[in-house]
């Protein structure tokens, strides 16, 4: 993708806060962080959103955010980690280059929304259910 930021940054054409880098991805300190070491991890190759990312690179993002998350844990001494991952702007996506976020967060912080806590009434959740299993046959 010609224009796309992430791109650049994740291939080195912009410079960035690298915090980790290997063949696939480049992890690098989110400008406006919500704590400060808050991490975004970036694929080398494009992908908007997780409907777009190869199987095998996803396969492998998971263990890289663990060991960001682990290393921010232990730099910062922070309470607990959210990670995250935004797809569409229903959801908050900005950029569309996929991207985790590693988020650092302490006893209280309140810098993120709890959803509401919805319910379901009586076999409504296991229709439900059977319809989404369907759609992964
Ligand atoms: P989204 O809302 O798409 O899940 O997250 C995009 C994130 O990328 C935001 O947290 C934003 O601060 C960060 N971001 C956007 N542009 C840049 C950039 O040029 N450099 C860095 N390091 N972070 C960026
Ligand atoms: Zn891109």
């Amino acid at each position: 993708m010609d224009n796309c930021i992430f791109c650049k940054i994740a291939n080195g054409e912009i410079p960035s806060a690298t915090v980790y880098e290997d063949d696939d991805f480049r992890a690098i300190l989110d400008i406006a962080p919500a704590h400060k070491g808050h991490t975004i991890i970036l694929p080398k190759t494009h992908a908007a959103n997780l409907f777009e990312l190869p199987d095998d690179i996803a396969g492998k993002l998971l263990p890289v955010a663990k060991k960001v998350a682990a290393a921010l844990k232990e730099e910062l001494g922070c309470d607990g980690i959210n990670i995250l991952q935004n797809n569409g702007t229903a959801a908050g996506q900005t950029v569309f280059h996929l991207h985790v976020h590693v988020v650092p967060r302490f006893d209280g912080d309140g810098i993120l929304p709890v959803w509401p806590q919805g319910s379901y009434a009586e076999g409504e959740a296991a229709a439900l259910a059977q319809k989404i299993q369907a759609k992964m046959k």
